[in-house]
């Protein structure tokens, strides 16, 4: 006989949940899947009713699936939001220029209104000129920098209130032990916030905080999302590609593993009266 779902206990268990290991069925996947989000949205209070947020996206899974259950939760808890797609075009041929169309056709599905704004018209270099010119060395530090501008400049354009990230769980707790093996304890307090605000004083949220990319990633497959999966051609980042691999081996032992790393970088807090030795440039 084939296993019950652990949850509803009726319908035949299809998957095994990646963040419990429980064996659940679809529907049910579905339901803990939202309402998880929509529990961390709600105590955290992130938004406000009548608020105008725009969602920053970018054509990939983790994007593509906050753009459509932000969406759904707003329609389903009577959030009262006014929702906006608002992407960034890099300027990388082969790869923003396709994940855009993505972009394009979720605009349709949801029917959300949508604004690109560009490197090239913002700062009259597009991300193919500057690793024309610096190589592929800290082209990522140049791109961080101008999306978070762009992001910014493209909200008040678009005059919202709120921006909303699909930074997931394994991102968030990535981030945590970069920044524990580089002794980065400014960043180290921060990085596991799940509201910031940027120069312009806009907030920014994270709904995925506690949402693990595994997780995601089933979500869109099940649900049949339209999303953009191929990497940026730019991307050199190995140090984070160390750390993602010591993490999914983590996880693999202990799927917790996310969870716990998130939680002590919350914990880590720096007592006042400790001194820190200058930190190293090496
Ligand atoms: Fe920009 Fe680097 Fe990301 Fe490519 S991988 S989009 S260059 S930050
Ligand atoms: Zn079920």
């Amino acid at each position: 006989m084939s296993k019950k779902c652990q949850l509803c206990t009726i319908e035949k268990a299809t998957l095994k949940r990646p963040k419990t290991g429980q064996a659940i069925c679809k529907s049910c996947f579905f339901e803990v899947f939202e309402l998880e989000i929509h529990n961390t949205i709600v105590s955290n209070s992130l938004f406000k009713p009548g608020q105008r947020v725009a969602i920053g996206a970018s054509g990939g899974k983790d994007s593509t699936v906050l753009a459509y259950v932000m969406k759904l939760l707003n329609d389903r808890y009577n959030y009262g939001l006014e929702l906006v797609l608002l992407s960034v075009d890099e300027g990388i041929s082969g790869y923003r220029d396709d994940s855009l169309e993505t972009v394009k056709r979720n605009q349709i599905q949801y029917d959300l209104p949508l604004k690109i704004v560009s490197y090239k018209e913002l700062y009259e270099w597009s991300m193919d000129d500057i690793v024309k010119e610096v190589g592929l060395k800290n082209n990522c530090t140049f791109c961080g920098v101008f999306r978070r501008q762009a992001l910014d400049r493209g909200a008040t354009m678009l005059d919202v209130d709120h921006i909303v990230t699909g930074h997931n769980a394994d991102d968030i707790a990535e981030t945590v032990l970069m920044n524990i093996l580089r002794g980065d304890v400014a960043r180290l307090q921060r990085c596991t916030e799940i509201v910031t605000s940027g120069e312009s004083g806009l907030s920014r949220s994270k709904p995925f905080k506690y949402t693990y990319e595994k997780e995601i990633v089933m979500y869109a497959y099940f649900k049949e999302l339209d999303y953009f999966s191929t990497e940026c051609i730019y991307s050199p980042n190995a140090y984070r590609g160390h750390a993602r691999v010591f993490l999914k081996d983590l996880e693999f032992i202990r799927p917790s593993t996310i969870l716990d790393i998130i939680h002590s970088g919350e914990t880590f807090q720096l007592k006042s009266s400790i001194k820190l030795p200058p930190q190293s440039k090496a």
